[in-house]
Protein backbone atom coordinates (compact mmCIF):
# COMPACT_ATOMS: atom_id res chain seq x y z
CA UNK A 1 0.00 0.00 0.00
CA UNK A 2 0.71 3.87 -0.97
CA UNK A 3 1.21 5.01 2.90
CA UNK A 4 1.17 8.87 2.32
CA UNK A 5 4.50 10.18 4.42
CA UNK A 6 4.34 12.34 7.48
CA UNK A 7 3.39 15.43 7.69
CA UNK A 8 6.07 16.03 10.24
CA UNK A 9 9.24 14.06 10.58
CA UNK A 10 11.27 14.68 13.31
CA UNK A 11 14.57 12.44 13.91
CA UNK A 12 17.01 12.43 16.80
CA UNK A 13 16.63 15.68 17.73
CA UNK A 14 18.72 17.12 20.18
CA UNK A 15 18.64 20.30 21.86
CA UNK A 16 21.26 21.75 24.97
CA UNK A 17 20.94 25.09 27.17
CA UNK A 18 24.50 24.88 28.55
CA UNK A 19 25.25 22.05 29.99
CA UNK A 20 21.20 21.15 30.21
CA UNK A 21 20.00 18.32 27.72
CA UNK A 22 16.62 19.92 27.39
CA UNK A 23 16.08 17.71 24.40
CA UNK A 24 17.74 14.12 24.08
CA UNK A 25 17.52 12.26 20.60
CA UNK A 26 14.01 13.32 19.89
CA UNK A 27 11.97 11.19 17.03
CA UNK A 28 8.31 12.06 16.03
CA UNK A 29 6.23 11.31 12.94
CA UNK A 30 3.09 13.25 12.97
CA UNK A 31 0.51 12.30 10.16
CA UNK A 32 -1.89 14.61 8.56
CA UNK A 33 -5.16 15.10 10.09
CA UNK A 34 -3.56 13.73 13.47
CA UNK A 35 -3.86 15.28 17.14
CA UNK A 36 -1.08 14.47 18.39
CA UNK A 37 -1.14 15.40 22.90
CA UNK A 38 2.12 15.83 23.97
CA UNK A 39 2.08 15.49 28.11
CA UNK A 40 4.93 15.75 30.72
CA UNK A 41 6.34 17.36 33.81
CA UNK A 42 7.57 21.01 33.83
CA UNK A 43 11.01 20.90 32.30
CA UNK A 44 10.86 17.82 30.58
CA UNK A 45 11.43 19.55 27.00
CA UNK A 46 7.65 20.01 25.66
CA UNK A 47 8.01 23.72 24.80
CA UNK A 48 11.64 23.24 23.22
CA UNK A 49 10.53 20.20 21.01
CA UNK A 50 7.92 22.66 19.58
CA UNK A 51 10.06 25.39 19.26
CA UNK A 52 12.82 23.37 17.29
CA UNK A 53 9.89 21.28 15.05
CA UNK A 54 8.77 25.17 14.26
CA UNK A 55 12.19 26.64 14.06
CA UNK A 56 12.47 29.30 16.80
CA UNK A 57 15.12 26.93 18.09
CA UNK A 58 17.82 25.28 16.13
CA UNK A 59 18.17 21.66 17.67
CA UNK A 60 22.57 21.12 17.06
CA UNK A 61 21.64 17.29 16.23
CA UNK A 62 18.66 15.82 14.50
CA UNK A 63 16.57 16.62 11.29
CA UNK A 64 13.36 17.90 10.93
CA UNK A 65 10.87 17.67 7.97
CA UNK A 66 7.60 18.79 7.33
CA UNK A 67 5.60 18.08 4.37
CA UNK A 68 9.22 16.44 2.70
CA UNK A 69 10.99 19.56 3.40
CA UNK A 70 14.28 19.15 5.33
CA UNK A 71 14.39 22.77 6.79
CA UNK A 72 17.30 24.30 8.51
CA UNK A 73 19.82 22.91 6.78
CA UNK A 74 21.19 22.23 3.50
CA UNK A 75 22.15 18.34 2.50
CA UNK A 76 24.64 17.41 0.25
CA UNK A 77 25.39 13.56 0.52
CA UNK A 78 24.71 12.45 3.67
CA UNK A 79 26.10 15.60 5.32
CA UNK A 80 23.82 18.36 6.71
CA UNK A 81 25.49 21.93 5.90
CA UNK A 82 24.72 25.27 6.64
CA UNK A 83 21.55 26.87 7.62
CA UNK A 84 19.05 27.21 4.12
CA UNK A 85 16.99 30.70 5.25
CA UNK A 86 14.29 30.38 3.12
CA UNK A 87 13.45 26.71 4.31
CA UNK A 88 13.49 27.91 7.85
CA UNK A 89 11.39 30.45 7.13
CA UNK A 90 8.69 28.37 4.79
CA UNK A 91 8.86 25.96 8.14
CA UNK A 92 8.01 28.69 10.18
CA UNK A 93 5.05 29.52 8.05
CA UNK A 94 4.26 26.25 8.30
CA UNK A 95 3.54 25.85 11.86
CA UNK A 96 0.25 27.99 13.23
CA UNK A 97 1.92 28.77 16.97
CA UNK A 98 -0.36 29.40 20.11
CA UNK A 99 0.87 30.12 23.14
CA UNK A 100 -0.31 30.00 27.16
CA UNK A 101 -0.13 33.69 26.35
CA UNK A 102 -1.88 35.22 23.83
CA UNK A 103 0.82 37.60 22.64
CA UNK A 104 -1.82 40.10 20.64
CA UNK A 105 -1.51 43.49 19.35
CA UNK A 106 -3.09 45.70 21.98
CA UNK A 107 -3.03 49.24 19.78
CA UNK A 108 -5.32 46.89 17.40
CA UNK A 109 -8.83 45.49 16.69
CA UNK A 110 -9.60 42.02 16.88
CA UNK A 111 -9.78 41.80 13.06
CA UNK A 112 -6.70 43.66 12.40
CA UNK A 113 -4.98 41.08 14.95
CA UNK A 114 -6.52 38.26 12.37
CA UNK A 115 -5.23 40.34 9.64
CA UNK A 116 -1.77 41.81 9.91
CA UNK A 117 0.09 38.59 9.26
CA UNK A 118 -1.70 38.01 5.81
CA UNK A 119 -1.04 41.53 4.58
CA UNK A 120 2.43 42.48 6.06
CA UNK A 121 4.45 38.69 5.81
CA UNK A 122 2.29 36.53 3.18
CA UNK A 123 1.88 40.37 1.28
CA UNK A 124 -2.06 39.58 0.43
CA UNK A 125 -4.87 42.27 -0.93
CA UNK A 126 -6.61 43.71 2.12
CA UNK A 127 -9.82 42.88 0.81
CA UNK A 128 -9.52 39.33 0.57
CA UNK A 129 -7.71 39.37 3.66
CA UNK A 130 -10.78 40.80 5.41
CA UNK A 131 -13.33 38.70 4.23
CA UNK A 132 -11.34 35.39 5.24
CA UNK A 133 -10.17 37.05 8.60
CA UNK A 134 -14.37 37.44 9.45
CA UNK A 135 -14.88 34.46 8.35
CA UNK A 136 -11.80 32.91 10.60
CA UNK A 137 -13.96 35.21 13.72
CA UNK A 138 -17.22 33.40 12.98
CA UNK A 139 -15.72 29.70 13.39
CA UNK A 140 -13.93 30.56 16.52
CA UNK A 141 -17.48 32.51 17.75
CA UNK A 142 -16.45 35.84 17.85
CA UNK A 143 -17.96 37.88 14.83
CA UNK A 144 -19.52 40.49 17.16
CA UNK A 145 -15.69 41.58 18.67
CA UNK A 146 -13.99 42.36 15.68
CA UNK A 147 -13.40 45.96 16.29
CA UNK A 148 -12.93 45.75 20.03
CA UNK A 149 -9.50 45.83 21.48
CA UNK A 150 -7.74 42.61 23.17
CA UNK A 151 -8.43 44.72 26.65
CA UNK A 152 -11.87 44.41 25.90
CA UNK A 153 -11.90 40.49 26.31
CA UNK A 154 -11.48 37.99 28.54
CA UNK A 155 -8.39 35.78 28.08
CA UNK A 156 -10.70 33.01 26.43
CA UNK A 157 -12.15 35.53 24.14
CA UNK A 158 -8.38 36.82 23.32
CA UNK A 159 -7.08 33.00 23.04
CA UNK A 160 -9.45 32.26 20.15
CA UNK A 161 -8.17 35.23 18.15
CA UNK A 162 -4.22 34.04 19.20
CA UNK A 163 -6.33 30.38 17.60
CA UNK A 164 -7.77 32.57 14.37
CA UNK A 165 -4.83 34.73 13.81
CA UNK A 166 -2.58 31.64 13.55
CA UNK A 167 -4.85 29.94 11.36
CA UNK A 168 -4.85 33.45 8.49
CA UNK A 169 -1.31 32.40 7.85
CA UNK A 170 -2.87 29.29 6.38
CA UNK A 171 -0.48 26.76 8.87
CA UNK A 172 0.12 23.23 7.48
CA UNK A 173 -0.31 22.06 11.02
CA UNK A 174 -0.88 23.91 14.51
CA UNK A 175 1.30 23.92 17.93
CA UNK A 176 -0.26 24.66 20.44
CA UNK A 177 1.43 25.05 23.89
CA UNK A 178 -0.09 24.78 27.18
CA UNK A 179 -2.68 27.14 25.88
CA UNK A 180 -5.26 27.01 28.14
CA UNK A 181 -2.57 26.86 31.58
CA UNK A 182 -3.17 30.91 31.64
CA UNK A 183 -7.12 30.66 31.81
CA UNK A 184 -9.59 31.33 34.49
CA UNK A 185 -10.86 27.33 34.89
CA UNK A 186 -14.17 29.14 33.56
CA UNK A 187 -12.76 30.06 30.93
CA UNK A 188 -10.49 27.03 29.75
CA UNK A 189 -13.88 25.22 28.18
CA UNK A 190 -14.73 27.97 24.95
CA UNK A 191 -10.71 27.07 24.06
CA UNK A 192 -10.84 23.81 24.43
CA UNK A 193 -14.23 23.89 22.28
CA UNK A 194 -12.65 25.75 19.01
CA UNK A 195 -9.74 23.41 19.31
CA UNK A 196 -11.87 20.70 19.39
CA UNK A 197 -14.02 22.08 16.24
CA UNK A 198 -10.32 22.55 14.38
CA UNK A 199 -9.67 18.91 14.99
CA UNK A 200 -13.42 17.48 13.47
CA UNK A 201 -12.21 19.83 10.43
CA UNK A 202 -9.23 17.94 10.19
CA UNK A 203 -6.11 20.01 10.93
CA UNK A 204 -2.92 18.51 11.88
CA UNK A 205 -2.47 19.82 15.72
CA UNK A 206 0.22 18.83 18.46
CA UNK A 207 -0.68 20.08 21.65
CA UNK A 208 0.69 20.05 24.56
CA UNK A 209 -1.76 20.36 27.49
CA UNK A 210 -2.06 19.25 31.07
CA UNK A 211 -6.21 18.73 30.03
CA UNK A 212 -6.08 15.10 30.14
CA UNK A 213 -9.88 15.00 29.56
CA UNK A 214 -9.19 16.85 26.35
CA UNK A 215 -6.37 14.84 25.42
CA UNK A 216 -8.32 11.51 26.17
CA UNK A 217 -11.56 12.29 24.07
CA UNK A 218 -9.81 14.68 20.68
CA UNK A 219 -6.45 13.27 21.08
CA UNK A 220 -5.53 10.17 18.08
CA UNK A 221 -2.18 9.34 20.48
CA UNK A 222 -0.85 10.35 23.34
CA UNK A 223 2.97 11.38 23.72
CA UNK A 224 4.21 11.51 27.53
CA UNK A 225 7.99 13.19 27.88
CA UNK A 226 10.28 13.46 30.55
CA UNK A 227 14.26 14.47 30.71
CA UNK A 228 14.10 15.44 27.14
CA UNK A 229 12.98 12.53 25.72
CA UNK A 230 9.75 10.55 24.61
CA UNK A 231 9.11 7.40 27.47
CA UNK A 232 5.59 6.04 26.10
CA UNK A 233 3.70 6.73 23.19
CA UNK A 234 0.28 5.69 22.11
CA UNK A 235 -3.86 6.01 22.01
CA UNK A 236 -5.22 8.00 24.88
CA UNK A 237 -6.28 4.47 26.35
CA UNK A 238 -3.15 3.42 26.19
CA UNK A 239 -0.64 5.95 27.73
CA UNK A 240 -3.32 7.12 29.91
CA UNK A 241 -5.81 4.37 30.82
CA UNK A 242 -2.95 1.70 31.00
CA UNK A 243 0.23 3.71 31.18
CA UNK A 244 3.24 0.88 30.83
CA UNK A 245 6.12 3.46 32.50
CA UNK A 246 6.10 3.91 36.02
CA UNK A 247 7.16 7.95 35.46
CA UNK A 248 3.74 7.89 33.44
CA UNK A 249 1.78 6.68 35.82
CA UNK A 250 3.09 8.93 38.57
CA UNK A 251 2.73 12.62 36.46
CA UNK A 252 -1.14 11.25 35.55
CA UNK A 253 -1.98 10.54 39.34
CA UNK A 254 0.05 14.26 40.02
CA UNK A 255 -2.11 15.84 37.50
CA UNK A 256 -5.55 14.17 37.97
P1 LIG B 1 8.55 22.11 29.39
O1 LIG B 1 7.89 22.90 28.32
O2 LIG B 1 8.32 20.64 29.29
O3 LIG B 1 8.20 22.62 30.76
P2 LIG B 1 10.97 23.32 28.37
O4 LIG B 1 11.11 22.80 27.00
O5 LIG B 1 10.46 24.70 28.56
O6 LIG B 1 10.13 22.28 29.25
O7 LIG B 1 12.37 23.26 29.11
C1 LIG B 1 13.18 22.12 29.12
C2 LIG B 1 14.44 22.44 29.87
O8 LIG B 1 15.21 23.36 29.11
C3 LIG B 1 14.20 23.10 31.22
O9 LIG B 1 15.17 22.60 32.13
C4 LIG B 1 14.41 24.55 30.94
O10 LIG B 1 14.84 25.23 32.08
C5 LIG B 1 15.46 24.54 29.85
N1 LIG B 1 15.33 25.68 28.93
C6 LIG B 1 14.32 25.88 28.06
N2 LIG B 1 14.52 27.00 27.33
C7 LIG B 1 15.70 27.52 27.77
C8 LIG B 1 16.49 28.66 27.40
N3 LIG B 1 16.08 29.50 26.44
N4 LIG B 1 17.64 28.87 28.06
C9 LIG B 1 18.06 28.02 29.01
N5 LIG B 1 17.39 26.91 29.40
C10 LIG B 1 16.23 26.66 28.79
MG1 LIG C 1 6.53 24.46 28.42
Amino acid sequence: SNASPPLVRARGVSKTFGAHRALDGVDLDVSRGEVLCIIGPSGSGKSTLLRCLNQIEKPEAGTIRIDGELAGYRQKGDTLHELDDRAVARQRLACGMVFQRFNLFHHMTVLQNVMEGPVTVLRRRKGEVRAQAQKLLARVGLSEKAGAYPAQLSGGQQQRVAIARALAMQPKLMLFDEPTSALDPELVGEVLGVMRDLAASGMTMIVVTHELGFAREVADRVVFMDAGRIVETGTPGEVLGHPTEQRTRDFIAAVL
